[in-house]
């Protein structure tokens, strides 16, 4: 269960989290520093769940960057794949959480270290043992980083892994919204495995309808796992052969940092030893209801990695 290697590549930052809802950071009483960066939590989402991980990007030479990277290894990710910059500092995040839960971002991107890895210093080795190589989110963006993920991207193809994206939207870090929705759309046709969150699934097909019609339009024959997420409202599944929904569990969330993260962590862990799991609709629907309750798990303590679940407190809820 979960023993093949998840390589999850891109960025690790630091989130300056508000201790209470519904003002910015700056008028809050008080804050948290709370570790994350999306390809950084899935992994530590996967080594949580008991799943093997490692973590490929950049980080500053500084007191962060080092915190981070000791971050990973307290939590068994391995770091084999990280290189520090020496001039860039690591990448900060200030977080407004809103009265709903839900967060929005301000970020330190000067740039910052995450942003300069460059092809030549990608840790090829460890690329190419991936079973599974998960990525998205800001290394889409501008050079050099975008070479280095193309580079470990068609490594870890060529090398068999399967390929998971991400595209973890954060517009204000992109010049404009059309190039966004094109850049992310050009390497659509990379991966077996998708996941967009409800609001992704409107922007990039510019379609304000959440449903089976509007999710189909961004199937490519090369995918074999579309998964748009929906909050409370859980998921939807489709593949080549058949496509449904998954239900969510009920908790009070207060802060849904990290859920999709979570949700990816898991459905990663639990199909990195047997993808057959993608073409058999009962034993989807039950690996869904595990990464359901995950994200679940997630939304109810503050900031991202503090509030990753193990498989125990997982189980729980799904047995209710
Ligand atoms: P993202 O973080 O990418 O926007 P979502 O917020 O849709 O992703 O969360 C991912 C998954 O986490 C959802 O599919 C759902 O199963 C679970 N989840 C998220 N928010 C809640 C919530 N408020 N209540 C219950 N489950 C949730």
């Amino acid at each position: 269960n979960g023993k093949g290697l998840i390589v999850s590549f891109g960025e690790m930052l630091i989130d300056f989290v508000p201790t209470v809802s519904g003002v910015s950071l700056a008028e809050a009483p008080g804050f948290l520093k709370a570790p994350g960066g999306a390809p950084a939590n899935v992994a530590i989402a996967v080594t949580r769940l008991g799943g093997k991980a490692a973590f490929v990007g950049k980080l500053g030479d500084d007191e962060f960057g080092h915190m981070l990277a000791g971050i990973l290894r307290d939590n068994g990710v391995s770091t084999r794949g990280i290189n520090f910059d020496q001039g860039a500092r690591t990448a900060l995040a200030f977080v407004t959480l809103k009265a709903d839960g839900e967060r929005e971002f301000m970020f330190y991107r000067n740039p910052s270290a995450d942003m300069l890895l460059r092809p030549d210093e990608l840790n090829l080795e460890l690329i190419k043992s991936a079973k599974v190589f998960h990525y998205g989110s800001i290394s889409l963006i501008v050079e050099p980083c975008r070479s280095a993920h193309m580079k470990a991207m068609e490594a870890a193809k060529d090398a068999g892994a399967l390929l998971s994206y991400d595209p973890n939207l954060r517009l204000p870090l992109w010049p404009s919204e059309d190039e966004a929705r094109e850049q992310i759309l050009s390497i659509w046709d990379k991966a077996d495995v998708i996941k967009v969150s409800d609001v992704e699934l409107v922007f990039l097909t510019k379609n304000d309808k959440i449903d089976d019609a509007s999710a189909m339009s961004l199937w490519h024959p090369n995918l074999k796992l579309l998964l748009v997420t929906l909050g409370e409202n859980g998921c939807r599944y489709y593949t080549k052969n058949f496509h449904g929904s998954v239900d969510a569990f009920h908790v009070k969330a207060v802060d849904t940092t990290g859920a999709g993260d979570s949700f990816v962590g898991a459905l990663l862990t639990k199909i990195v030893d047997d993808q057959s799991i993608i073409e058999d609709e009962a034993r989807l629907k039950e690996v869904l209801t595990f990464a359901n309750a995950c994200g679940a798990i997630t939304t109810t303590k503050k900031g991202a990695i503090p509030a990753l679940p193990t498989e125990t407190e997982v189980l729980s809820l799904v047995r209710g």
